[in-house]
């Protein structure tokens, strides 16, 4: 089975569209099942019915034409059940109902298994046959393993858009993600490049002659990169480990190769999408073989295949060119590429993998634009230089809008912008309630870009400035020097202002190039705190560059993260007074800053008591609390959707954090995400944090919440969502609330 199962995967990842997926998909399972019918229906929510979209075994032409409905015959019933329904003598059931279109009465046994992707029915998987017949476990087992395939290809051409190739064009084209950043924007995507092989783009071209010249180049340079490598690692390795190479070389040469990936492009295609369809075809009958050692061959071709991509790219980069409307998309968008859009140019970006605490997203909340990551089943290199939509606020891509849905999106983003320059002038006032209570609204920074938006708009001071970024854009360890550097701009730029300085905070997603940890499980691992203490010579060398970069100024304050431990902070504290030590010693006019302790992990919230008694405040990162209060990998798309800051476990913790702060009479702060999110704003309010940080972007809009909403209100909303037991009825409670205080616009888009 595995092996079959193999094959129709290459075959259907080959396929042009959804329709060649499903044909390929009916005529391979009836013909491995020995079956007389096979038949995909597709879920069509707007009319509640399945489209018969694909069968082997009916009359002639009825694909796209019978429906039925979701609460009819032995398909309904599958849907309704959501699990396999295996009948020998499918007539006597009493769902069944004969569509005389199909002429399917004819058959007898019936197998029908539901296609579901991530909990939603996308569809169902039918086989049938004549003759009575149970089919055995092993039977159900190939079919369910076929439709969880096919599930993720109809929901990737849903939001291709390719499901307009069948009959019905109710299938919508939404595709969700991670809201990134907020905002909505309309404008045409353009595909950023990798060395993926997966992401190139499709591109239109008529000068074959010069994609041609091109790919000769790209693999001349190729052979000679493999040649020199070759020569290179000669003394190191055995024969048969050079055998690779010659492998290698003699691919590259294999003139049916070259001619396949020419004839793509005489057929009208640029170079890297001809060279990405002929390579993974092959990588694909490499997988699809018996033998192991050839299977396993496939990997090589694949990295000859990026080495050919990575050349012609090179080479061959036609200057990408960045309409006035640039919508990023890709794979994997890095913040390089989005610098490298025009100023002006860039209106949003989309990428498949990431979070929201991807550095892309930070850059584009930093510069005010909207951003979606995480989008599953993102066909990035099929919405080239197409008109698409997207919508931050939440999370969503249209991919094929309708005339209509554009303008409508035209009128939100102008009544944003309206909206938006209406909070320009809040720069100059206090972020006070109208029943008087002041709260601090600081910034978060960790790159240069974020100074100057962050002093325009009008914070009190740093909440948090993540170092890890300048340690992640080398190719080495800071040195003391270049970190005095850094934060000595950084202090000077804000001074009088205070910047809450964060150690070194590494590990998890975040990695450093020079300094690769492997971990099976690197969210439980080293990261934070506990490098840093395992590595004096590092941590102090960080220490004594903030310290000496206060000099004169005394705007530092030192935030310790990821802390699980009072020994943790107590170690830290140590250190960071030898460090205060020499450094004064040296001659610097440096004061002891004050200290504050991250709350990010479960074990610091029940001793946030004792913590807070150690240091100066307490400062909850929201990001990873929730992560490990929830056992929900921040990053990871797949269960995205139960990550959720306003989950009553998160609020209830963030009351005893902010109770245990407060019984010291020490101040708490919030840096994580939900502190620019406007609905979780009404509940820090109530809760009593005493400062909000977030990106520069969020200020002016969580400034105009806290002037339009009474701490009064706020602390009787907490009251209630203390009562909640569901992270949806919080949610919507407190939209409910913003709405009735006029603040809507700032959760949807428009007014
Ligand atoms: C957090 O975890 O909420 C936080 C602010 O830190 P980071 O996002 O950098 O992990
Ligand atoms: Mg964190």
């Amino acid at each position: 089975m595995l092996s079959v199962l193999r094959q129709i995967v290459q075959e259907v990842n080959e396929a042009q569209d959804l329709t060649e997926v499903l044909r390929i998909i009916v005529q391979r399972v009836s013909a491995t099942m020995g079956v007389e019918a096979c038949s995909v229906y597709l879920a069509d929510r707007g009319h509640s019915h399945y489209l018969l979209a694909a069968s082997v075994g009916f009359l002639e032409g009825v694909d796209g034409k019978v429906t039925i409905h979701f609460s009819e015959g032995l398909v309904g019933l599958v849907g309704e059940r959501e699990e396999p329904i295996n009948l020998d003598d499918a007539p006597n059931h009493p769902r069944y109902r004969y569509f005389p279109e199909t002429g399917e009465e004819r058959y007898q046994a019936f197998l029908g298994v539901p296609i579901i992707h991530q909990r939603k029915l996308v569809g169902i998987l039918v086989v049938q046959q004549r003759q009575p017949r149970r089919f055995d476990e092993g039977e159900v087992a190939f079919l369910v393993t076929i439709s969880a395939q096919l599930a993720g290809y109809i929901v990737s051409a849903q939001t291709a858009g390719m499901i307009s190739d069948l009959p019905s064009d109710n299938i919508g084209t939404i595709l969700h993600g991670i809201e990134g950043a907020p905002g909505i924007a309309i404008g045409t995507a353009v595909v950023v490049l990798t060395s993926d092989l997966d992401a190139v783009p499709d591109r239109e071209i008529e000068d074959t002659a010069k994609e041609i010249q091109a790919l000769d180049q790209a693999l001349d340079l190729t052979r000679h990169d493999i040649e020199r490598l070759k020569i290179r690692l000669d003394k190191k390795l055995l024969p048969e480990e050079q055998n690779l190479f010659d492998a290698y070389l003699s691919i590259l040469d294999s003139p049916s190769i070259k001619q396949d990936i020419i004839a793509i492009i005489e057929e009208g295609h640029w170079a890297p999408w001809a060279l990405r369809k002929i390579i993974k075809r092959q990588v694909h009958k490499f997988e699809a073989m018996e033998d192991l050692y050839l299977r396993e061959r496939s990997a090589d071709l694949l990295d000859l295949g990026r080495r050919v991509l990575n050349n012609l790219q090179s080479e061959n980069l036609p200057i990408q060119s960045y309409p006035k409307d640039t919508i990023l998309v890709g794979d994997e968008v890095s913040a390089s590429a989005l610098a490298e859009v025009p100023h002006g140019h860039l209106l949003g970006v989309v990428s498949a993998k990431g979070s929201a605490n991807a550095h892309v997203a930070i850059l584009a909340r930093a510069i005010g634009i909207p951003a979606i990551m995480g989008v599953t089943g993102l066909p990035a290199h099929k919405l080239e230089g197409k008109k698409i939509i997207i919508d931050g606020y939440n999370g969503d891509v249209f991919t094929s809008p309708s005339k209509a849905m554009i303008a409508d999106f035209y009128r939100l983003a102008v009544q944003e912008k309206e909206l938006y320059a209406g909070l320009d002038e809040l720069r100059e006032l206090r972020a006070e309630t109208p029943d008087g209570v002041r709260v601090g609204l600081c910034v978060n920074a960790g790159l240069v870009a974020d100074i100057r938006p962050a002093l325009q708009a009008g914070a009190e001071g740093v909440g948090l400035y993540r170092t890890e970024v300048p340690f992640m854009i080398r190719d080495r360890f800071p040195g003391e020097e270049e970190q005095y550097l850094i934060y000595r701009q950084l202090l000077e730029s804000f001074a009088p202002k205070y910047v809450t300085v964060r150690t070194l905070d590494v590990g998890g997603d975040k990695s450093l190039p020079y300094f690769p940890v492997k971990e099976d499980n690197p969210y439980l691992g080293w990261r934070g705190i506990r490098i840093t203490l395992d590595h004096p010579e590092i941590f102090l060398v960080q220490l004594r560059a903030m310290l000496r970069a206060s000099a004169g100024l005394q705007n530092l304050r030192v935030l310790f993260p990821m802390i699980s431990s009072i020994s943790e902070v107590e170690e830290s504290l140590r250190l960071l007074r030898q460090a205060h030590r020499e450094v004064v010693d040296e001659g610097f006019d440096a004061r002891f800053p004050e200290t504050g302790v991250m709350i990010e992990v479960p074990s610091a919230v029940y001793q946030a008591a004792e913590l807070i008694k150690r240091v100066d405040f307490l400062s909850v990162g929201s990001n990873d609390l929730t992560q490990y209060l929830l056992a929900v990998d921040r990053n990871n798309v797949h269960v995205a959707n139960i990550y959720d800051s306003l989950h009553p476990a998160v609020i209830h913790a963030l009351k005893l954090i902010v109770d245990a702060a407060h019984s010291q009479n020490k101040r708490v702060s919030i840096c994580g995400e939900m502190a620019g999110e406007p609905v979780a704003v009404i509940v820090l309010l109530g809760l009593g944090f005493d400062m909000l940080s977030m990106n520069a972007y969020s200020i002016p809009r969580v400034k105009w919440i806290i002037r339009n909403f009474t701490i009064e209100k706020a602390q009787q909303l907490v009251k209630e969502v203390l009562g909640m037991h569901y992270a949806k009825e919080i949610r919507a409670h407190l939209e409910k609330a913003l709405e009735s205080a006029g603040l809507g616009g700032l959760v949807r888009a428009g007014r």
